[in-house]
């Protein structure tokens, strides 16, 4: 009898045992579910005195629409004609200082002559998740002046493999059909120009390939970050068409705040690349722009949320930096340096892209090998047959692509006002320029006629000396 109360009571306790032992792994998944998907939310991005309207990426690629990969794209319109300026941050969402720049645009900025459109979170499904192993925070957070905290998320570097799942053994890139490495085809970056029928990426990508056209972009810049021990740090890489344009940028930046540039020419075999495709694809001048992220790099110690802000703290590069093995001085590497480059070099390559007007900016760059309407007329016949079928919007416009080409030869000036520039931005921190709230109508209005009244200054200062640099323009504002 006694052994079978043992029995029993043991039963009984394997029971309670296994409900606790249920109840907590249902909370665990309850926990980490909820903070999993919590990345999936968009952080707040307020609305500058310079943004006139919002759109999405789903409005340039349909396909889009529903999915992780769709995302906000604000414009900030002068009503004036002029060029165009198509600025993405986050294409890899591990590199938050390209983010940064574009958030600051968004917040600050007011165009007065032409149009910049920008994209904070180009690869948005990217940062809902984090790089599994890594060890990077998801979130880090900047105050504002005013005490508040803002916060980004700080994700993974390819899509979410949720949105993109399994990864096949090998990645054909579309449609030059190169060889690429596998694991790079959650990567924005290798999916230029795009496939209307493609993996998430290669949508996204699409999306800027129309935007690019519809929008009729002038420039298209991709902000980037790469590890300090990494040679492509504090450089630019060019599409041919703007090779003129960014030397005189590189020259420029090193006069006005001592800092410097390295210019590189995008390899012309190597497929994928923003810098190459949207370059080749679309007649928008492409640049891809990087800057040394302490986060980011393997060889760096344990990662606090105060690195991705501060490259100083780490120890293992202090080490590395003593025995000169990093490609940059980490001394005074902060966020405001880095998103203060981004900020500085889209500002320059504005400014000597308005010095080209009116003289015919298109011809200026348009290298005999490139001809507008022949792109257009080869990326229509890709596509077309496919994607008729499905979107008949989405076919490439063989109108639109005329009609770029009559621009040549047209003013196509870009103002762009009440941007801090590299030195404030350091001096003043990443915070200062950011916002509480979405701009009132008061402040539009105050922001507007400050900015019209420096673009007044300014405009006068160049037509009198054309050599005129971002910095001497700031000067002339000042006295004005
Ligand atoms: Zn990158």
């Amino acid at each position: 009898m006694s052994e079978n109360k043992t029995v029993e009571k043991k039963g009984c306790g394997n029971f309670f045992t296994g409900l606790v032992l249920a109840a907590l792994l249902a909370a665990g998944i309850f926990t980490i579910s909820k903070e999993f998907l919590y990345q999936f939310n968009v952080e707040p991005i307020y609305k500058g005195p310079g943004v006139t309207s919002t759109k999405m990426l789903s409005d340039y690629n349909p396909f889009l629409k529903g999915t992780n990969g769709d995302s906000k794209v604000y414009i900030l319109d002068s009503g004036k004609p002029g060029a165009t300026f198509v600025i993405m941050g986050g294409t890899h969402p591990t590199e938050p200082a390209g983010l940064l720049a574009a958030v600051m645009f968004v917040e600050n900025a007011v165009v007065t002559e032409g149009r910049v459109i920008v994209v904070p979170h180009s690869n948005n499904s990217g940062f809902s998740t984090c790089e599994p192993g890594l060890g990077h925070v998801p979130y880090f957070h900047i105050k504002t002046d005013k005490g508040n905290v803002r916060y980004f998320r700080y994700g993974n570097r390819g899509a979410n493999p949720v949105d993109q799942y399994p990864d096949p053994d090998m990645y054909l890139h579309f449609p030059s059909g190169q060889n690429l490495a596998a694991d790079e085809i959650r990567n924005l970056d290798r999916a230029h120009p795009g496939n209307p029928h493609g993996l998430l990426c290669q949508q996204v990508a699409y999306a800027f390939n129309r935007m690019c056209w519809q929008e009729n972009a002038d420039m298209i810049i991709d902000h980037h970050e790469a590890p300090p021990e990494k040679p492509l740090v504090n450089a630019i890489c060019a599409h041919q068409k703007g090779i003129d344009l960014t030397s005189e940028m590189g020259m420029e930046l090193e006069m006005d705040f001592g800092i410097s540039e390295r210019v590189e020419i995008s390899p012309i075999p190597l497929h994928g690349f923003s810098h190459r495709e949207l370059g080749d694809f679309t007649p928008a001048i492409a640049f891809l722009s990087e800057v040394p992220n302490p986060s980011q790099g393997s060889a760096r110690g344990v990662t606090y949320e105060e690195l991705i802000m501060d490259g100083n703290i780490d120890q293992v590069y202090a080490n590395l930096q003593k025995h000169n093995l990093l490609k940059v001085n980490l001394v005074g590497l902060k966020m405001e340096e880095r998103a203060g480059r981004n900020v500085a070099v889209d500002m320059s390559l504005a400014l000597n892209y308005t010095k080209r007007t009116p003289d015919g900016v298109k011809n200026w760059y348009k290298p005999a090998q490139f001809d507008g309407s022949k792109a257009a007329g080869k990326i229509a016949e890709m596509y077309q047959g496919v994607l008729d079928k499905v979107a008949p919007n989405g076919v490439m416009d063989e109108a639109a692509a005329h009609a770029q080409e009559d621009l040549i030869g047209n003013d196509r000036p870009l103002w762009i006002m009440n941007m801090p520039t590299y030195d404030e931005i350091v001096e003043n921190g990443i915070g200062h320029y950011l916002r509480d709230a979405d701009a009132t109508p008061e402040e539009i209005a105050a922001a507007k006629a400050k900015a019209e009244k420096d673009y007044e200054a300014a405009k006068k200062a160049l037509e009198a000396d054309d050599g005129l640099t971002v910095k001497d323009l700031e000067d002339a504002k000042k006295g004005a």
